[in-house]
């Protein structure tokens, strides 16, 4: 008999795990207060799509439909898919999750990027796998710092493009690149939440590569430019085989019937959607031509926040313009958890909000400090 605990005891490894900290919400004391620290839209989420949502508050009473039918028709149709290659999850980090599950155990290894996604790293040791950790390069992924961490363990690899929170991207050329050098039974993950933002012609998502290869899932969120962060809606594509080995683990109603009613004529409502995209496009190079103009460093990206870097200067580092902003009512997110101890990630908000930012912050940096 092995040894008699007092108490239960988790797994090796899952108490090394630091639990995933959200974005601030409050600014105490502080009457209008814009959340900008989550990348929620500021234009909320269609009107179709709410009331898709309202409907479905008159069958609680049923269970939802196991495969998410309806929800995994309108994606395919609107991306041109086979529904048989998507998956929808609960948010897209519970596929984040049932990956590193199906894939990952004791003695394997993920690799991660030096300023990735923490959801990552959670899943990965929530798994009982190593995480490894690679460089990035002007604060963008770096495929070749990746390729050099491969070893016989490595079953995993999580990028995502672009990437949180810097923002940057990797072309579709260094993805193929990544893929072709990459064993073929190690899953790489490409995590494309802010797909819908990016306008660059040398960006793809991934829905190329996952068609034409076995070891490629692309993940997408309707929590971004769908605006339907609150009801937990995520979507993969991937090879069957894919499909398959985690549809095994997935659990049977993992997605409520509010969230696959909403989700499908959110992304019906394909022109509110590029009203999102469009606003976003406009907002993100005031932003940050606008923070430029005050004397500020701003990472150049290509979704719907930016990386707001700070002066080395007593009074004017990233917590004292935290502290400043906050007392203002403009939540921002620190980011020292990613590796940028001296900067802040702003989500593009409404109108008044940005304009309240830059203005706000061009005080600051006037300050005598
Ligand atoms: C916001 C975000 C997601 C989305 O997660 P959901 O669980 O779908 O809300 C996924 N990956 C990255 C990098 C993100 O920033």
């Amino acid at each position: 008999m092995s040894e008699e605990k007092s108490k239960p005891v988790p797994r090796p490894g899952i108490l090394d795990i630091a639990a995933y900290v959200p974005g601030k919400e409050h600014a105490p004391g502080v009457a209008r207060v814009y959340k900008l620290s989550s990348n929620e839209t500021p234009l909320g989420a269609s009107p179709k799509a709410i009331e898709a949502f309202r409907n479905a508050a008159g069958s609680l009473e049923r269970y939802p439909d196991g495969q998410a039918t309806e929800l995994r028709e309108a994606i395919a149709a609107v991306h041109g898919l086979n529904p048989a290659n998507i998956m929808c999850g609960n948010g897209s980090d519970e596929l984040l999750g049932l990956l590193c599950h199906v894939y990952l155990g004791p003695g394997d290894e993920g690799i991660i990027t030096e300023h990735g996604f923490l959801v990552y790293k959670i899943q990965i040791m929530g798994a009982g796998a190593t995480p490894v950790v690679v460089r990035e390069k002007d604060h963008t992924v770096d495929v070749d710092a990746i390729l050099a961490a491969v070893t016989p363990k490595t079953k995993i690899v999580f990028i995502a493009n672009p990437g949180n929170p810097t923002g940057t991207y990797v072309s579709v050329s260094e993805i193929r690149r990544l893929q072709a050098a990459l064993p073929k039974h190690v899953v790489l993950v490409l995590d494309a939440a802010y797909a819908e933002y990016v306008r660059r012609n040398d960006y793809e998502a991934g829905i190329e590569i996952v068609s034409s290869n076995a070891n490629v899932v692309m993940t997408r969120t309707f929590s971004k430019v769908y605006g339907l962060a609150a009801l937990r809606v995520g979507w993969m594509y991937a090879p069957v085989d894919i499909i398959d080995a985690v549809n095994r683990v997935r659990g049977p109603f993992n997605m409520n019937a509010a969230a696959i009613a909403a989700g499908a004529a959110a992304i019906r409502d394909q022109a509110f959607t590029q009203e999102a995209a469009s606003f976003n496009q406009t907002w993100i190079e005031k932003m940050t031509g606008g923070l430029e103009a005050i004397g500020l460093k701003v990472t150049p990206s290509v979704a719907n926040f930016v990386l707001i870097h700070f002066p080395d200067v007593d009074g004017k580092r990233a917590p004292d313009a935290d502290e400043f902003l906050t007392s203002r009512g403009y939540i921002l997110r620190a980011v020292k958890g990613y590796g940028f101890p001296n900067a802040l990630r702003m989500s593009i908000g409404p109108e008044e909000a940005n304009r309240g930012v830059i203005e706000a912050l061009g005080e600051f940096m006037g300050r005598k400090s």
